[in-house]
């Protein structure tokens, strides 16, 4: 089996897509953060299909997409007030909110854990196909496990296609980084992983917000893996003081730098500038596809210039980081 890359905008594929996550099967689709490898959220053969494409350990548990709140109440047993603020601001939107599960969910889905991860997402694709297949779709990231996030539907079809039944086409996803993740069931909202939904934004809606100290050295989730995100050629993050770094003699290096700042500088066999005029929003648009394309070219190292670590350069710092860890 080879997955095709199918069209989105061709309703007739939408339909094909649905009855194959109805009948067990595995779809890539576009959400607005990353494109996902989702299967039907209630059948526990279907999810084990998942971990084995990946290669995703089981410890690790899935996202579960709904469609609307109705789905919403199949997944999750009761919303908390702080919950159903969180809902009413950011849903339809890249924020995960880890809540109580049903018990119908399986334990495959959730790793064994009493709560599961859900969201909404903001993507009219990924919204027609839950539609379309009349179930909560469970689904991570559509990439061998650890490896840069897929935001095309080549970059699927490169690592995954021998995997999965079909691949929906929606083009590039307009947010390029995969979901902020909050937990709701301690005593506070926890920030378990960055996303482009920042702690500012969520600290305005619902108050003080713990950055959860696994988000920073102590992971108790392949999410949260001191390794993850990661490229096979070596990168490595500069100093914020913009000097570029000594290269070894006959190192074939490459550069990612979030503007154009200053001139080319010929020393670098490849350089990706993650938007011109230093955007955030377009530089996480950018990231992966840009640490894909150096990675493709048998570098040496990639080095890195940092971001700042405020809204959305939190996320991405999240990632650069996981993927220069050893
Ligand atoms: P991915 O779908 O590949 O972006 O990864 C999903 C991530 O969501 C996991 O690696 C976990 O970090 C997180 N996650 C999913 N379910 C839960 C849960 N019930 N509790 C805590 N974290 C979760
Ligand atoms: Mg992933």
């Amino acid at each position: 089996m080879n997955a095709q890359i199918r069209p989105a905008s061709d309703p007739e594929f939408i339909r094909l897509a649905g009855e194959t996550i109805r009948m067990g099967g595995l779809v890539a689709f576009p959400t607005e953060t990353v494109y996902g490898l989702g299967c039907d959220a209630f059948n526990p053969d279907a999810a084990a299909k998942i971990f084995e494409a990946k290669q995703r350990p089981q410890f690790d548990p899935l996202i579960v997409h709904v469609a609307d709140r109705t789905q919403l109440a199949t997944v999750v047993t009761a919303l908390t007030s702080t919950a159903q603020q969180l809902i009413d601001q950011f849903w339809p939107g890249p924020l995960t909110l880890v809540l109580p599960k049903q018990l119908t969910i399986p334990d495959l889905v959730t790793a064994g854990l009493e709560t599961v991860a859900v969201r909404m997402p903001n993507h009219p694709v990924a919204h027609a196909l839950i539609r379309e297949a009349g179930t909560p779709i469970a689904a991570p990231s559509a990439n061998p496990f650890g490896y840069v996030s897929p935001t095309t539907a080549q970059h699927v079809a490169d690592g995954l296609g021998s995997m999965i039944d079909l691949i929906l086409d929606g083009g590039p996803c307009p947010v390029g980084v995969e979901s902020t993740i909050v937990s709701l069931v301690g005593p506070q909202a926890e920030l378990l992983r960055p996303g482009s939904i920042t702690l500012e934004q969520l600290s305005a809606v619902i108050g003080p917000v713990r950055r959860s100290s696994s988000v920073i050295d102590q992971p108790t989730a392949p999410g949260q893996l001191a390794r993850h995100y990661a490229t096979q050629t070596p990168v490595k993050i500069l100093p914020f003081d913009k000097t570029r770094p000594t290269l070894q003699h006959n190192e074939r290096a490459g550069l990612l730098i979030f503007s154009q700042t200053s001139a080319t500088d010929e020393r670098f066999a490849a350089i990706e500038v993650l938007s011109i005029t230093g955007d955030l929003r377009e530089a996480a648009h950018h990231l992966f596809a840009a640490l894909r394309r150096l990675d493709a070219q048998g570098l040496d190292r990639i080095y890195v210039e940092p971001c700042h670590e405020e809204g959305l350069g939190m996320a991405i710092m999240d990632r650069l980081r996981r993927c220069a860890a050893l």
